[in-house]
């Protein structure tokens, strides 16, 4: 045993070092995306499931970095998150989604809405209402355009402000959704505490949904208890027509997922909506 461990041990250590180093150039990366203009701003559909109608698109992030290729979100947001740059980066979606679904409404009767992921360390910051304020006013957007996506951990991370800064985003008429909704804390109490508007069920569940029958009996309570507080429910991660009629069946309210597209760039996204109102 103790010859094993000498070994991983020397085994672990170059590894640990080559983490830390490809972190911290990946840091130092993130710095000067901005500036760098490296960041792109891609548009996922949201359908309304009872006449299959657009009613809006969650804003996704991508990060294409000369140095790295294109970085997943997933990899990048924590790190964005860790070193506070979520902050101006955050800032940036923020003015880009608005000023994108402004200019698609000029041309709409039916004015879309636009879905921006919030992440723990942006809710936190003491200008963040201010920041939506700004953004809104400066695209000419009511907030009932804007959808904050938040996560259940945020939410129960306790903390006294929470209270105040959805009551003021309420206030302005911002729609207010839970992000990644089952797959955080089980305590529920916060759903009625809070003004919240949608429950997005988080796409693991909506995977299983079809083939097991624990994840199914789950997708239905969830919608249930949603509409018997008077919230709304959008499915993410559709991708099979059997999703969408099991989930109609259960009178979800929206869908989002690879069934009617993946992210898009903008000037794709407006190709997709002009194919699909034709139609
Ligand atoms: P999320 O908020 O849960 O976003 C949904 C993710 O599912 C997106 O991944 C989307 O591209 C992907 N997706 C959509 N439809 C399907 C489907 O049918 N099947 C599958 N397998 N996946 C689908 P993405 O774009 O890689 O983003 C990952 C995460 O990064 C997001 O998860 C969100 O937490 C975070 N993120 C992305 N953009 C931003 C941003 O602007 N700000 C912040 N704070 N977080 C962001
Ligand atoms: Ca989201
Ligand atoms: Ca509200
Ligand atoms: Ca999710």
């Amino acid at each position: 045993a103790k010859h094993r461990g000498k070994s991983a041990y020397q085994r672990f250590q170059p590894e640990m070092k080559e983490v830390s180093q490809e972190r911290l150039q990946m840091e130092s990366l993130l710095r000067r995306a901005l500036e760098m203009q490296e960041f792109e701003l891609h548009f996922q559909p949201i359908i309304r499931m009872d006449d299959r109608q657009l009613v809006g698109a969650e804003a996704l992030l991508r990060w294409e970095s000369p140095t790295l290729g294109e970085v997943s979100p997933d990899r990048f947001i924590p790190l964005a998150e860790e070193t506070g740059l979520i902050i101006s980066i955050g800032r940036w979606v923020l003015q880009q989604a608005c000023q994108a679904v402004s200019r698609w409404n000029q041309e709409r009767e039916e004015p879309l809405c636009m879905a921006i992921n919030v992440s723990p360390r942006q809710f936190r910051d003491p200008h963040f209402v201010e920041t939506i304020r700004a953004a809104l006013d400066e695209s000419g957007l009511g907030g009932e355009s804007l959808e904050l996506e938040i996560t259940e951990r945020l939410i129960l991370d306790n903390n006294i402000d929470t209270d105040r800064v959805l009551a003021e985003l309420d206030a302005m008429n911002v729609r207010l959704s839970v992000d990644d909704f089952g797959t955080g804390y089980s305590a529920l109490g916060y759903i009625k505490k809070y003004p919240f508007d949608t429950l997005k069920i988080d796409k693991s569940f909506i995977h299983d949904m079809t083939t097991k029958a624990d994840d199914s009996a789950l997708v239905r309570a969830i919608i249930q208890m949603a509409h018997s507080l008077s919230l709304q429910v959008i499915a993410e991660g559709v991708e099979a027509p059997e999703e969408f009629e099991f989930l109609k069946k259960e009178n979800c309210d929206y869908a989002q997922g690879f069934l009617f597209t993946p992210p898009l760039r903008e000037d794709s996204f407006i190709t997709w909506l002009n194919g699909t109102m034709d139609r």
